[in-house]
């Protein structure tokens, strides 16, 4: 989860023929990412203190225990990947008890802040039947997103993250963004605004759908359209539609630029 790494690639052309530009724009995504940090950016452990049997470390630790092991000593096989759904890699992983994904503790959306007991079940968000999710009452948790619906735009925010090719690039801040002044959005300065804790935390669901959009608005402006990023975007953003059709269908194709759809027309 750390914001090096992929930030500048997809600017990188550009910016060498505009070295000036570019040395001012890389100031601005460090002052971006400055501020990604100074916002609680959470980064993944590398050595959590104590080790829960709940976790795998990998397929050959013959000694994990809980439900995946189980699972292989009675012949199934493990069902579980071995690398995490969201950073493809591998380490402390929380098994999913209902589906093959694995998931580092930080990576998860919501980050899992205490680690499931050894003979607690743990699902991952995607794996949560929503149908049994009950709606939120009226005026349920104004000023806040909560509730249900909190639920859904974490599970969105997941699912786009397990597009991982599809996603990879737009997870950080793009330096054409900073290049072109256009106010940066990624997926993981959305993420952070998900955070209950965040001082930019989403107050409604209709913030979270724009800056989607946002983030792929900005794709489409500074990219050729025969460009794989564009393309990417194009493709992300119709899973993104698709995941709205089904859990905030009055969202689905609205542009996140003006009025929100009328039945959630309540901007708290
Ligand atoms: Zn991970
Ligand atoms: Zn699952």
């Amino acid at each position: 989860m750390g914001l090096g790494g992929h930030a500048g690639v997809a600017g990188a052309a550009q910016a060498c023929e505009l070295d000036k530009v570019c040395a001012e724009s890389v100031q601005d995504l460090m002052a971006t990412i400055a501020k990604l940090d100074s916002n609680g950016v959470q980064v993944v452990p590398e050595t959590p203190a104590q080790p829960s049997p709940a976790l795998v470390h990998s397929s050959t630790d013959s000694k994990a225990a809980g439900p995946a092991r189980a699972a292989a000593a009675t012949g199934a096989g493990d069902p579980n990947e071995d690398w995490c759904a969201v950073c493809m890699d591998g380490g402390e992983l929380m098994c999913c008890d209902k589906c093959p994904k694995v998931f580092h503790q930080y990576c998860h959306i919501p980050a899992v802040e205490k680690l499931p007991e050894p003979t607690e079940s743990w699902q991952c968000l995607l794996c949560v039947n929503f149908a049994e999710v009950p709606e939120d009452g009226v005026g349920a948790g104004a000023g806040e997103l909560g509730g249900r619906r909190r639920r859904v735009v974490e599970r969105i925010t997941l699912e786009l993250y397990c597009q991982y090719e599809l996603s990879l690039q737009f997870r950080e801040p793009a330096l054409y963004a900073a290049m072109h002044h256009l106010q940066p959005m990624c997926l993981d300065m959305i993420r952070m605004k998900l955070q209950p804790r965040s001082p930019d935390r989403y107050t409604h669901e209709a913030q979270f759908v724009a800056d989607c959009r946002l983030l792929f608005r900005n794709a489409y402006r500074n990219n050729p359209a025969d460009s794989q990023i564009y393309k990417d975007a194009r493709r992300l953003e119709e899973f993104f539609d698709a995941q709205l059709v089904k859990w905030l269908p009055e969202y689905a194709y609205w542009s996140g630029e003006g009025e929100p759809p009328a039945k959630r027309s309540r901007l708290d």
